[in-house]
């Protein structure tokens, strides 16, 4: 039975689940839990519908047709463009460039940016704690333009150690890119401090906001960061579309980086004038029904409040890690004192890919694996973890099912 103490939601509850139509499932034989919001949220009827409206009845391309259904079309995806400025706050919607997720909005930064700005021997600073998407365009390009890659470390609770990032800045940094919010342990970085210190030595900083644009009210301009990233998958929207806040007068000096139809002025054989931003980053038809979706998802967090959800999703983490914390055999990786949303551990009696499988036949959905950061796993010296990852559409009870099916797999296991 779920302890008394904890905090009621903020909202209907019961509401809230049945704007989700895939939570009313049974798996297995038991009702669905759904614990693996890190990798993609469930979608509302809010998004469903909304995109079955527009495919139905008013879709048509966007930017070229002088008729009925593409004017009505581009009015509408511009429409979701100042939905999604308003979301990360910013006041200019031209900040905003729609890509299919967070990695292809940082792969744009560190192709374009690290083009236009980095040279040899500059350095490009990330941490210990990152995913794959925040590490690997940053390795290519060190090695495209002969800069060196720098990484801050964590200490054994999952905290930046800033003490070593300030070591690690000088007047050749060009870029520090680091998260929000750490997909495999759920810590949450100081960014605004990251960003400071950053400024303080001319570098530019792009944070990878996948994990953190779902869980809490944001606002680039105050946070004063150059860039930040975002997947619409993860934030209850559709798959395939996310983006990127830049700051206009960077943006304005990078090149593109696909280019094609769409994002030109004038093309002649000799010669090709890109237009301003956003369009110079958007070549090709775009995910149009994507980006409407994404509009209906931010519209439906921001109904909620992302400070109540905010508020919610950290009781249900904290009662989480407290039944967890009741487990002998388990333990948590990641135990960082600002954390969100996100419980990884780990058993020595049995290996995250077992613990995933026997959850799954008590109708429990977690992630078991590297989750995408490797050099976070090393850090930590494990090869994997199993990672519970909650949403405001999650209730306490659900978090007991899932420590009474980790006891049962243990035991099974020991
Ligand atoms: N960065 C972080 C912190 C993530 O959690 C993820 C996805 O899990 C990504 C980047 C990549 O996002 P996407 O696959 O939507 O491009």
């Amino acid at each position: 039975m779920t302890d008394t103490a904890v905090q009621a939601a903020p909202f209907d509850l019961e509401k809230i689940r049945a704007d989700f139509p895939v939570l009313k499932q049974m798996v297995h034989g038991k009702p669905l839990v759904y614990l693996d919001n890190a990798a993609t949220t469930q979608k509302p009827w809010a998004v469903i519908d909304r995109v079955h409206k527009f495919d139905s009845e008013e879709y048509g391309t966007v930017r070229r047709g002088a008729y009925f259904l593409s004017e009505g079309s581009t009015r509408m995806y511009d429409e979701a463009r100042k939905k999604v400025a308003g979301l990360l706050g910013t006041p200019d919607p031209n900040e905003i460039i729609f890509t299919s997720g967070t990695t292809q909005a940082i792969n744009l930064v560190a192709h374009s940016f690290g083009k236009a700005f980095v040279k040899e021997g500059d350095e490009i600073i990330i941490s210990n704690i990152e995913h794959h998407a925040n590490t690997v365009p940053w390795q290519v390009c060190c090695e495209e333009r002969g800069a060196k890659l720098k990484v801050i470390p964590v200490n054994d609770r999952g905290e930046l150690i800033l003490e070593e990032y300030e070591k690690l800045l000088n007047p050749r940094t060009k870029i520090v890119a680091v998260n929000h919010v750490s997909n495999a342990l759920g810590t949450v970085n100081p960014i605004r401090q990251i960003i400071e210190m950053a400024h303080k030595v001319g570098a530019r900083v792009l944070i990878d906001g996948a994990q953190s644009t779902p869980h809490m009210q944001l606002d680039v301009k105050a946070l004063d960061c150059d860039f930040y990233t975002f997947s619409g998958h993860k934030m209850y929207g559709p798959s395939g579309i996310g983006g990127l806040y830049g700051r206009m007068e960077l943006l304005k000096e990078m090149p593109p980086y696909v280019t094609g139809g769409d994002m030109i002025q004038q093309v002649t054989i000799e010669k090709t004038t890109y237009n301003p931003p956003p369009s110079r980053f958007e070549a090709g038809t775009p995910p149009i029904s994507q980006v409407i979706g994404l509009g209906a998802a931010v519209d439906y967090l921001q109904g909620l409040g992302l400070d109540k959800i905010a508020d919610y999703e950290h009781s249900l983490l904290e009662y989480g890690t407290r039944k967890l914390s009741e487990i002998p055999e388990i333990r948590i990786i990641g135990t960082a004192r600002e954390k969100a949303s996100i419980l990884s551990f780990v058993s020595d009696v049995i290996h995250p890919h077992d613990v995933v499988t026997l959850l799954d036949q008590d109708g429990i959905a977690c992630r078991g694996g590297h989750h995408c950061a490797q050099p976070t796993m090393q850090r930590y010296q494990v090869p994997a973890t199993t990672r519970a990852s909650v949403s405001f559409y999650n209730k306490y009870e659900e978090l007991d099912a899932l420590a009474e099916s980790l006891r049962k797999a243990i035991k099974l296991f020991s």
